[in-house]
């Protein structure tokens, strides 16, 4: 027999995920919350198999298992495991592996939302978080305690100055699970779990999804562990609308060239940020002058489709942000629009002053996520912002 050569991820991308669906290209939506059984022992064999189908959508549902499986197919995983928000699924992923007692290492540079709550729910709980600075080497390692440690989780690349964690020094970890929030790469970006790393995880309402119509997180790894964790998430109810699994699953038939023309874009603006007299630094792990430049060409596929840069202060960002035409003034990010933020008054408003400073969250830090708009226009857009006077 002659083997298939072995396809592109964005060729992957277009049939990944098409079980349940016949001779159907489009996925159906399953709406519904129940299903009916044909007496007690059927019933019976539902309600205490793994992640059975045909039960109660909590437990699992068809439309949500065809996005799961499709992210474990671009992500090289066994299994994936969905839940209604990135959010759900760090809380679900972090109580399902912790408990009273437990230690954490965390990477400092954190989602805001990830940073509460290790620093909230999870010190109430009684578990202990030790947090890192990820441009230290082996500072992830260092800080597990055998023995109590349980999970280490990254994020990379990290929001919103996009820091790298070294994949391979997290793979080779032992002990604790490591988990890396994977949702700035996309699959098509990154491969943690080829770097030996336990759990890739997204919030999919970002580039998966990709057009800001699903709230939705997901994590892939190997099917034991990930369905200990379902054992969990499906007390814990962070359950995924079918509705927005059927929205991600469109948005990963085009997540190719979505991600490719993005890249280009979100290079392009860096290139010409950096060049850029009002414009002190740009992170964009792309360019060669990024502290991390060598890791990332080692560990990502595309170098992104978001950067961040600082301009004087803080009125010298309220400038920008009142002036941008074609960009927009919200969060989130990977969408079709290119969306700007300041993350010290949005995205991180939340923390201390010190925490702010200590993540790098500056007065005159922005935050861009390219869109699909063409490269010209938004370079064009960009720059007038940039020459608006007070
Ligand atoms: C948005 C985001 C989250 C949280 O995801 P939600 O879907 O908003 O709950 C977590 N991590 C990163 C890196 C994010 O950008």
């Amino acid at each position: 027999m002659v083997t298939p050569p072995k396809q592109s991820p964005a060729t992957q991308a277009i049939t990944a995920g098409r079980a349940h669906c016949g001779k159907s290209l489009a996925p159906a939506l399953w709406a519904s919350s129940t299903w009916e059984s044909d007496g007690l022992d059927d019933a019976n064999r539902r309600a205490t198999s793994i992640r059975h189908n045909d039960f109660y959508s909590r437990y699992a549902n068809p439309t949500v298992e065809q996005f799961e499986h499709a992210v474990a197919e671009l992500e090289g995983a066994e299994a994936a495991l969905a839940f209604g928000s990135g959010m759900g699924a760090i809380a679900a992923t972090v109580f399902a592996l912790c408990g009273t007692g437990s230690h954490i290492v965390a990477q400092r540079q954190l989602y805001a939302g990830t940073l509460a709550f290790l620093q909230g729910p999870c010190q109430r709980m009684g578990i202990d978080v030790t947090f890192i600075d990820v441009s230290t080497p082996g500072a992830f390692a260092e800080a597990v305690i055998p023995g109590r440690t349980m999970l280490v989780i990254a994020e990379s690349p990290s929001n919103p100055r996009l820091e790298l964690a070294d994949l391979d020094e997290l793979g080779g970890i032992r002990g604790p699970f490591t988990l890396v929030d994977s949702t700035f790469a996309t699959p098509l970006g990154q491969q943690p779990l080829t770097h030996g790393v336990d759990i890739s995880l997204h919030s999919a309402t970002k580039g998966i999804a990709g057009h800001n119509d699903a709230t939705l997180g997901v994590i892939a790894g190997d099917r034991d562990l990930l369905d200990d964790i379902w054992a969990y998430a499906v007390l814990h109810g962070s359950t995924p609308s079918p509705f927005d699994a059927l929205n991600a699953l469109r948005g990963i038939r085009t997540l190719g060239v979505r991600t490719r023309q993005q890249n280009e874009s979100a290079r392009s603006v860096a290139v010409m940020l950096a060049d850029h007299p009002m414009v002190s630094v740009v992170h964009y792990p792309g360019l060669s002058e990024h502290p991390q430049h060598a890791l990332a060409s080692l560990q990502l596929l595309q170098y992104g489709t978001v950067l961040s840069f600082e301009v004087a202060d803080r009125a010298a960002a309220q400038r920008f942000l009142a002036s941008v035409q074609i960009a927009r003034c919200a969060t989130s990010l990977g969408g079709p629009e290119t969306l700007v933020c300041h993350p010290a008054t949005t995205t991180h408003a939340s923390l201390t002053l010190d925490e702010q400073a200590a993540t790098g969250v500056t007065d005159g830090l922005i935050r861009l996520s390219i869109g699909l708009e063409e490269t010209v226009d938004i370079l064009a857009d960009i720059e007038q912002a940039l020459a608006a006077q007070p």
